[in-house]
């Protein structure tokens, strides 16, 4: 807890020069977001809106699914508390966020940046490491030590100045696009199965395997039927691609 803390000082001030700023028009600024701050509630949840929540609901799901793989805390960003099983998830600017209880989503939907802030340092201390391209993902030069560490809901990705960043998020689609097939080329070499996780069939034995980015997890099926059952036990099939990643391949 300590090493996170201290993490996530160090890079929030690294954040203030670089996504922070770039990110401050999706925020409101302002000052507020203490952690000390009263838990205030809040009533939104009118019965009339019903129809206009729907599709938001909807959108939001759509987001929490393509965010949750490399969502990076697994304690609530406003009290630090581990979170449970099921934690109170929603979006708030589209970005998923986890909290303990509906109290600390009250406050993060009065005032997100401080939670943004925490959340971006987190996505950046778990994925730069692994980082796969060493150019930008929008001019293709290479990254030097000026290159921006912008955070993308739960992604990392790499870009060389602010004109770049301003590019990408025009289209960010096409850019995340580029850093995936970068992940998967990375990790297709090393990748320790050679059977589908889920079927167990030899991949390649059903015509191409299918490879599919989870956050930044390569995961190969036999065939695209698979990944409706992965994708209904991702923890175990995840844990099951990381600890075979640990043990050296067997040649049997
Ligand atoms: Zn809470
Ligand atoms: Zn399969």
């Amino acid at each position: 807890m300590k090493y996170v803390k201290h993490l996530i000082t160090a890079a929030c001030a690294a954040l203030i020069v670089t996504t922070g700023v770039l990110q401050a028009g999706d925020v409101k600024p302002g000052d507020k977001g203490q952690q000390g701050e009263k838990h205030e509630k809040q009533d939104k949840d009118k019965k009339g809106d019903a129809k206009e929540a729907k599709g938001d609901k909807q959108d939001d799901r759509a987001i929490i699914h393509s965010q949750r793989w490399s969502y990076p805390l697994d304690t609530c960003p406003v009290s630090g508390e581990k979170l449970e099983a099921k934690p109170t998830e929603f979006v708030v600017n589209g970005r998923m966020v986890r909290t303990c209880c509906g109290d600390c989503k009250a406050q993060v939907m009065k005032d997100p940046s401080e939670v943004f802030k925490k959340l971006d340092a987190a996505v950046i201390a778990a994925q730069k490491s692994t980082y796969p391209m060493k150019t930008c993902a929008i001019s293709g030069k290479e990254l030097d030590d000026k290159a921006i560490d912008y955070v993308f809901g739960t992604r990392l990705v790499r870009l060389e100045n602010r004109e770049a960043v301003a590019m990408f998020m025009k289209d960010p689609a096409a850019a995340m696009a580029k850093v995936d097939e970068a992940y998967i080329k990375a990790q297709l070499a090393s990748y320790p199965l050679k059977k589908c996780v889920v079927g167990g069939e030899e991949l390649g034995g059903m015509g191409e395997p299918v490879n599919k980015l989870y956050g930044t997890t390569l995961v190969r099926f036999c065939c695209a039927g698979c990944i409706k059952s992965f994708e209904k036990e991702p923890t175990k099939y995840l844990k099951e691609i990381a600890e075979a990643r640990k043990t050296p391949p067997s040649k049997s």
